[in-house]
């Protein structure tokens, strides 16, 4: 081997190396929940501990039937939290009624969702989003909301549970 192949090495490794740092601290800084103990329990752990309509929404992209949320008719000062884990996602203030049949708000609490582009329905493409910790299935945003974000957040009522303020 010659001595410019062996430094060609050394450059390229040396590079792949400090190229590497930064973004392995960004990815670190963009998902603070990575080390959540949430995030390891397996699909048999999950199940076992949330009721099944929560477990087929949270855990496989189920979605309940429009209309049978008791959490539709919750109006008290609060917050909205994920089931699966308990971090609160919205706030009772930005909660409003779409007449959709699903709980629906116009903002997130900060950092609290996670967003995915789902192509399930060929016709149009969705964004699909999930709770940032546990990264739980939550519900779909779309862009036909009420000001001021202009958005919808349309979201699962199993997937939820109401912590009053
Ligand atoms: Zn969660």
């Amino acid at each position: 081997m010659s001595n410019l192949t062996l430094d060609r090495r050394r450059f390229l490794l040396t590079s792949a190396i400090v190229g590497a740092t930064p973004t392995l601290a960004f990815a670190r800084a963009a998902d603070p929940y990575a080390a959540s103990p949430f995030r390891k329990l397996a699909d048999a752990d999950w199940r076992q501990r949330l009721p099944e309509a929560s477990y087929d929404v949270l855990r496989h992209e189920g979605t309940e039937r429009p209309f049978t949320s008791p959490l539709l008719n919750e109006h008290r000062k609060g917050a909205f939290a994920c089931l699966g884990c308990g971090l609160p996602l919205f706030k009772s203030d930005t909660k409003f009624e779409s007449g959709t049949g699903w709980p629906s708000f116009y903002d997130a609490i900060p950092g609290a969702l996670a967003r995915k582009t789902d192509t399930k329905l060929a016709f149009e493409t969705r964004t699909e989003y999930h709770c940032a910790q546990c990264l739980g299935h939550q519900g779909h945003v779309f862009n036909d909301g009420p000001r001021p974000t202009g958005l919808r957040y349309c979201n699962n009522g199993v997937a939820l549970k109401f912590l009053p303020a």
